[in-house]
């Protein structure tokens, strides 16, 4: 059994497709070292520079102070902390929706509700390009599952159309995670009305990035808040721009009544820790008051785009802090990767299976902690090479 994993592993490696991590010696931030080496880093979800912030820091000292470590036991039991409930008041208030859930991590809030939605004999509608942990959770739930093509709305009316299923929920990243552009939620709201289906939007990128003070997509389409409330699913990732770790779900107080019942990931699994509740509360204050990190990140944002002209890549059509700079051949993009590296710039090659094959590709993801010089270096190291 070994030696046939053995194989397949380099089968993987003739491929270009084993991966291998790299040990990381200082906090995730712009500037670390890895294995050693001081790395400009082009690969953290880190968008707004909080993961190693003194105020999240001496959040947690604080809060580990007063509440220990570990919670002890899953949130039904006795893991449920007032450091979690007051966390979760503040993240839907946050949001705009009536109600909100903390889970261990996005993968786990996928699972959780939306095997706690659908099952046998009903239907589930994805984008292609959804993040694995929903493609996995739509697998899991068992109900019928269609995949559309990637924001190809004439194809999932159609398939909403001639569905007879009793309960019908569509899923889709907010900000797709490998290619940056953003869904079209309005638009798929109004099919969703039309066709009596629930919408779960997965806000792990347009959390504390978009909308006014980084309150997520809801607020880049405010058409999105009430009174539409009742059937959308909103899911954000705590772990990336908010800089900590976890995951919620929100939305109307009856729909999270049932998931603190149902969303087995929540049900049968030990709380987080009370301090990672904590940090989060005050990545909350920092994420409203400082609207100078998402101005920085949009002005970084454009200095890479004027600086790509006269390259032989392009970067897929993007506004958001990733930026995908498409390759195609998967032993082409780990070379590129690799150029940059020995020139100190950390930039992790993408692909398949996480994108579709003949689209390798650099997914540069810009930081507020980022310099304009360090934009400067990335281009020219990338002209270098070119
Ligand atoms: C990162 C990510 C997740 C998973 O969140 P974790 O908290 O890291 O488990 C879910 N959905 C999307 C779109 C993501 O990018």
């Amino acid at each position: 059994m070994i030696d046939a994993l053995a194989q397949a592993l380099a089968e993987l490696d003739a491929q270009g497709l084993k991966r291998r991590r790299r040990t990381l010696e200082t906090p995730s931030r712009a500037h670390m070292l890895i294995e050693g080496r001081p790395v400009v880093a082009f690969c953290n979800n880190d968008y707004l520079g909080l993961a190693g912030h003194p105020e999240l820091v001496n959040a947690a000292r604080q809060a580990t102070v007063e509440a220990g470590v570990g919670a002890g036991s899953a949130h039904l039991v006795a893991g449920h902390h007032k450091l979690h409930e007051q966390l979760e008041r503040e993240l839907a208030d946050f949001v705009g929706m009536p109600d909100a859930l903390l889970f261990s991590t996005g993968y786990m809030a996928n699972i959780g509700a939306i095997t706690a939605l659908v099952g046998r004999g009903d239907a589930v509608f994805g984008d292609r390009l959804n993040h694995a942990s929903l493609v996995d959770a739509c697998l899991l739930s068992r109900a019928e599952l269609t995949r559309y093509p990637h924001g190809d709305l004439d194809f999932l009316e159609a398939k909403l159309k001639a569905s007879s299923a009793k309960t019908k929920l569509v899923v889709t990243d907010a900000v797709f995670s490998m290619d940056g552009d953003i869904a079209p939620l309005p638009e798929l709201l109004a099919l969703c009305e039309r066709h009596d289906a629930w919408l779960l939007i997965d806000d792990a990128h347009g959390f504390g990035v978009l909308g006014e003070q980084g309150r997520g997509v809801l607020w880049h389409f405010p058409s999105l808040l009430t009174p539409h409330a009742s059937r959308l699913i909103y899911m954000a990732t705590l772990g990336k721009a908010a800089g900590v770790f976890g995951a919620f779900v929100a939305g109307h107080a009856t729909l999270i009544e049932w998931l603190v019942n149902k969303a087995r990931t929540y049900v049968y699994t030990t709380a987080t820790p009370p301090l990672l509740a904590a940090a989060v509360s005050a990545s909350l204050r920092l994420i409203a008051a400082e609207d100078w990190r998402r101005e920085r990140l949009h002005a970084l944002i454009a200095q890479l785009k004027a600086g790509m002209a006269g390259l032989p890549w392009t970067l897929m059509p993007s506004d958001t802090p990733i930026q995908p700079l498409i390759v195609g051949d998967n032993a082409a993009a780990l070379r590129l990767a690799e150029g940059l590296r020995a020139r100190g710039l950390m930039t992790p090659a993408i692909r398949p299976p996480t994108v579709p094959a003949g689209t390798a590709r650099l997914r540069l993801s810009l930081s507020a902690s980022h310099e304009p010089a360090d934009i400067e270096r990335l281009l020219a190291a990338l002209q270098e090479l070119a």
